[in-house]
């Protein structure tokens, strides 16, 4: 099945369930964002219905071309004129961007899906990136242009000048990323941008005394210079973990407040993707209202957001997620992405907290009916892995029936859409589950 037709019907089934409906309650006027792109990769933010409340992006919606997908518009076997040439040969693994028949074959394609942009609407963003490794075309064109054998971005932003030019409403991005990590040495059109990461960033409350700051800092700085089209690539999950809880709140507020004193105007949170994850039905909505509202006050929000949304069990879960936040806030551990459990625990998730909430909840669960009884389903099935993994920090023959009880509701994974894996590659739920009963 193709993964549209899979969201779909994902989609359908939490509107089922009631996520939807229960959003009513954040139709307040929202304030002007400073960021004119707030893409978040979250199965939440997938359902149409929560980007119209919260006015937020897709980047299956609300981008021609995303990320490393030339492929899409040259093909897989592209035109010898489209390969790039490595160390005095052809390398299929690269493109060689001064290509004449690569640009034809973009205007093509924009033209055929997306049009001039001349019609209001109609205008879109196509990233421009070399395929996903180090290599740079050293043709003689490319080397003209002022290509290395590191250095990618001349020949790459001279594409994007030519495509820009030709449509003045689209705009074009690259990514800060190996061949073209370094800036341009000219100033770029008005409409061409490009995607920094965030990685370097250490993911905890205070972050700027490193390394990893002051790497990405310098970037932003010389781009900047070059480019007023600055979007920010950021992180907003455990990708080795999905399904226990990743408290990045007040972290990723912070964030947010640095991206708009340094004038960055696109944020990508790159979450979940289509996957579940815990509380992202929560952190989804109140990251999305954070990026028009820096200064929200998270603690009332988590609050606000569970009372009416989980009015049984509301209380209790937003109590105990608040005192995470308030771990990491105060602890300022870095909250890992990609993190074993060992780590979380070191970190933020303590053991005996954790598991006395999740009794608590599992007790109060049984009392509930309709929408809530669903919702809790799915936190309770993905808050059992999460213990599974504690058990397995410190094995012990005593265990074994809890193990059992907690492998029978991981189990109930089945009947619930979008839970399938618990991280981000091989980390398929049901695998998980036969090498512990193993
Ligand atoms: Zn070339």
């Amino acid at each position: 099945m193709k993964k549209k037709a899979i969201l779909i019907i994902y989609n359908m089934c939490l509107c089922v369930i009631g996520l939807t409906s229960c959003y009513a309650q954040n139709n307040d006027a929202r304030p002007v964002s400073p960021f004119e792109f707030r893409g978040i990769y979250s199965p939440t933010n997938a359902l149409d219905s929560i980007r119209d409340l919260f006015g937020t992006h897709h980047v299956d919606y609300d981008w021609g071309l995303w990320g490393h997908n030339l492929h899409k518009v040259v093909g897989e076997n592209p035109d010898e004129s489209i390969i790039a040439t490595i160390d005095g040969k052809k390398d299929k693994e690269q493109y060689c961007f001064s290509s004449e028949k690569m640009y034809d074959l973009l205007v093509e394609y924009i033209i055929d899906n997306f049009g001039d942009g001349e019609t209001p609407g109609s205008s879109t963003r196509i990233s421009i990136m070399p395929r996903d490794n180090k290599k740079s075309c050293t043709c003689k064109q490319c080397v003209a242009a002022g290509n290395t054998a590191e250095n990618a971005t001349p020949a790459v932003t001279s594409m994007m000048r030519k495509l820009a030019e030709r449509f003045p409403k689209h705009q074009f991005f690259t990514s800060a990323y190996h061949s073209t990590r370094t800036a341009p040495k000219e100033k770029l059109p008005s409409n061409v941008g490009v995607i920094i990461s965030a990685i370097d960033l250490p993911m905890r409350v205070t972050f700027t005394e490193n390394k990893g700051y002051r790497s990405f800092m310098s970037m932003v700085k010389e781009w900047k210079e070059k480019t007023d089209l600055i979007y920010v690539w950021d992180y907003s999950r455990n990708y080795s973990d999905y399904l226990s809880p990743f408290p990045c709140l007040k972290v990723m507020q912070r964030r947010f407040q640095l991206y708009n004193r340094l004038g960055v105007k696109g944020i990508f949170l790159n979450g979940s993707g289509d996957d579940y994850s815990a509380f992202d039905d929560m952190q989804t909505c109140i990251l999305a209202k954070m990026m028009y509202d820096l200064t929200l006050d998270v603690d009332a929000e988590v609050q606000k957001y569970y009372k009416i949304n989980y009015p049984e069990t509301g209380k209790l879960i937003a109590d105990y997620y608040l005192k995470l936040e308030r771990r990491v806030d105060e602890s300022n551990h870095i909250i890992p992405l990609y993190g074993s459990m060992e780590e979380e625990v070191a970190s933020y998730l303590n053991v005996k907290a954790f598991t006395e909430f999740r009794t608590q909840l599992e007790n109060a669960a049984e009392k509930v009916t309709g929408a809530e009884k669903e919702k809790l389903r799915y936190l309770l099935t993905s808050l059992s892995f999460t213990q599974l993994q504690m058990l397995a920090l410190n094995p012990s023959d005593d265990n074994q029936q809890l193990k059992a009880k907690l492998i029978r509701q991981l189990e109930g994974h089945k009947d619930l859409k979008g839970m399938d894996n618990y991280g981000e590659t091989d980390a398929v739920i049901d695998a998980y589950i036969q090498k512990l009963e193993n």
